[in-house]
C-alpha cells in the first residue's frame, strides 16, 4: 500500500507537470494572431482547444493543491463530505480526490 509520503510525491510530481504544461499553453496563447484570415481562423480554433486544456488543467491543479493541504493537515485519505476513509484503489486511480466513491457520485 502506498504511504501518504508516496501520495505526496505522486501529487507533487503531477502538479509540477501540470504547471509546466500550463505555462507552455499560456506562452502559445500569447503569440500574436496571424494577419492572414484563414490562418487566423485556424489559430483561433487552436486557441479554444488550448484554453479548454488550460481550464481542465487549472481545475486539476486546484484539486491537487487541496489534496496536498489535506496531507499537511493529516486529513488526506478521508472523504471531505462524510469523513469515511477513501478506498485505496480509488486513491490509486485518482490520488487528488476529496470524496469517497459514494459522495463522488
Ligand atoms: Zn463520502
Amino acid at each position: 500500500m502506498a504511504s501518504v509520503e508516496d501520495r505526496r510525491k505522486t501529487l507533487e510530481a503531477r502538479l509540477a507537470e501540470l504547471e509546466g504544461r500550463l505555462q507552455h499553453i499560456e506562452a502559445e496563447l500569447d503569440q500574436p494572431a496571424d494577419k492572414d484570415w484563414e490562418e487566423a481562423a485556424i489559430e483561433r480554433e487552436d486557441d479554444e482547444v488550448l484554453e479548454g486544456m488550460g481550464e481542465q488543467g487549472l481545475h486539476e491543479i486546484e484539486m491537487i493543491r487541496a489534496a496536498l493541504g489535506r496531507i499537511a493537515e493529516g486529513e488526506y485519505g478521508y472523504c471531505v463530505k462524510c469523513g469515511t476513509e477513501i478506498a485505496v484503489e480509488r486513491l490509486d486511480a485518482v490520488p487528488a480526490t476529496p470524496f469517497c466513491r459514494d459522495c463522488a457520485r
